[in-house]
């Protein structure tokens, strides 16, 4: 199996490089996954990964690595940013756009790029096509991963993530083989905080009202690729794939 890239230039900012840099791609992929809160686009973006070298960039990792630092090293606007991210609530633009400019090589990376959890309102989404075609970066589609909200529910309230590895779980689906325990590096699983039902109710709404009008602003530029997000991760990706390669 590949090793992936370290993500250190996006999860810690402009001045870090990667120590293990994406391996070089024939024809370097450059997407977007949209989709619900736990439909499935984290699992899917680390599967895409693999297959086509491009890098998964999440920007709710760069938040939870952030989390991860003593308070006396996080920016104001990160400190700010990690108390909306608690009760669920988006993240205002403003912070979002300044952390995604700030790592722009990682999009102009010859390996490609997955953003995950970016952009999430109309907003985010336009500042994205100026800042792609500032610098001449093509984007060839955005994935839209479809569920009904009673599966939702049911995914996110299951899932378990590691602390030590971040691989994630789920207490039915994709039990670990001991409870409480990751069976890749043996770190202790947890429920993330933003996946409680308090929060998951916030994020839907989040969802409805900003991330959903963004399936819309990319059909009308032709991008849209609408995927059932049923079934097993590796059925979701193998109808990914066919649906990248299919015509526009
Ligand atoms: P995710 O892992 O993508 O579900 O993101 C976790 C949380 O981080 C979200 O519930 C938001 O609070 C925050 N967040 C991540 N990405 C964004 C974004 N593009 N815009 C606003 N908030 C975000």
């Amino acid at each position: 199996m590949q090793t992936l890239p370290d993500r250190k230039a996006w999860l810690q900012g402009a001045s870090a490089n990667c120590s293990s840099p994406p391996h070089l791609v024939a024809h370097p992929r450059r997407l977007v996954l949209l989709g619900a809160p736990g439909v499935g686009k984290g699992t899917q973006a680390e599967m895409l990964a693999s297959k086509l070298g491009a890098c998964h960039l999440s920007t709710g990792d760069i938040f939870r690595a952030a989390k991860g630092m003593q308070e006396c090293l996080q920016t104001p606007a990160l400190t700010a940013a990690l108390q909306f991210m608690r009760r669920g609530d988006l993240v205002p633009d403003e912070t979002v756009l300044s952390l995604v400019s700030e790592r722009v090589k990682c999009l102009k990376c010859d390996g490609g790029f997955l953003l995950d959890g970016f952009p999430r309102t109309v907003a985010q989404a336009e500042a994205l096509e100026s800042l792609l075609t500032k610098h001449r970066i093509p984007l060839d589609a955005v994935v839209s991963y479809d569920l009904r909200i009673d599966r939702i529910v049911a995914r996110l309230s299951g899932r378990r993530t590691c602390s030590t590895c971040k691989a994630v779980f789920h207490v039915e689906a994709l039990p670990p083989k001991i409870p409480g325990i990751c069976d890749h590096c043996g770190g202790g699983l947890y429920q993330r905080e933003d996946d409680r039902p308090e929060s998951v109710r916030v994020r839907m709404q989040a969802y409805e009202t900003s991330t959903a009008p963004l399936a819309d602003f990319y059909q009308r530029r032709g991008l849209l690729r609408s995927i059932s997000a049923e079934g097993t991760p590796e059925e979701i990706c193998q109808r990914t794939l066919e649906a990248l390669q299919a015509p526009k």
